[in-house]
């Protein structure tokens, strides 16, 4: 009997997780987005980086996001812990308008981590589906006060609030349509990428894992 409960979780951990299915019609193409996006772009970020699979991917995720055409984001390589981060400039928040305030999305500048790894190999729906998280934060941080925005980041130190938020952050990657791009990205993260456990528990702890996404996906038919 032990012997078969042994085999049983091996096998278990041996065992692909067989994700959900994309819908085909749901996966965004590079070349597609890039043809569609040349014509249509809002011109509202500056970026200091290269990589135009990310920059197209982070242009077609702020199109979900209309509220944001014309506030100043810009896109960087930054010291952060995690793959991607974004925040705004804190001097701005304290100095500019609401209106003015301009923010930062940052990309993990060690391309050796495995944080900055994982966003290189994630294929370019996944990536739009990153990105998509990554504004909705700036979405929601561009309807606070710099009071409260100050107030959101001390409380992020705690961890019950910083699993509120990502989770939210990601509920709001979904309801604006990217939730199978969201899917994508945190299925990679999850059952694919060659991490260490400990940052895969991290993101298990604090996100929407991917049968969370899918089965509201499912649910609600998006
Ligand atoms: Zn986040």
């Amino acid at each position: 009997m032990k012997r078969l409960s042994l085999f049983a979780l091996c096998w278990c951990c041996l065992a692909p997780i067989a994700g959900q299915d994309i819908p085909e019609e749901q996966i965004l193409r590079y070349d597609e987005v890039k043809t569609a996006l040349d014509r249509t772009e809002c011109a509202t970020h500056t970026a200091e980086l290269s990589n135009d699979t990310l920059l197209t991917a982070f242009a077609k995720a702020a199109g979900y996001y209309p509220e944001l055409c014309g506030v100043t984001i810009k896109i960087r390589y930054g010291a952060i812990k995690t793959s991607m981060a974004a925040r705004p400039v804190l001097w701005s928040v304290v100095f500019n308008k609401r209106s003015h305030r301009k923010y930062l999305i940052l990309i993990n500048k060690n391309a050796e981590s495995e944080q900055a790894r994982l966003l290189y190999d994630a294929s370019f729906n996944a990536s739009v589906g990153v990105m998509g998280h990554e504004l909705a934060h700036i979405a929601d941080y561009s309807t606070q006060s710099g009071w409260k925005i100050i107030g959101t980041g001390i409380r992020y130190l705690g961890k019950k609030y910083r699993r509120k938020m990502e989770r939210q952050t990601d509920s709001t990657a979904i309801e604006r349509g990217m939730g199978w791009q969201l899917y994508d990205y945190t299925y990679h993260v999850i059952h694919k990428a060659d991490i260490s456990e400990k940052y895969r528990q991290y993101k298990l702890t604090y996100y929407l894992t991917p049968e969370e996404i899918s089965d509201r996906l499912l649910k609600t038919d998006r």
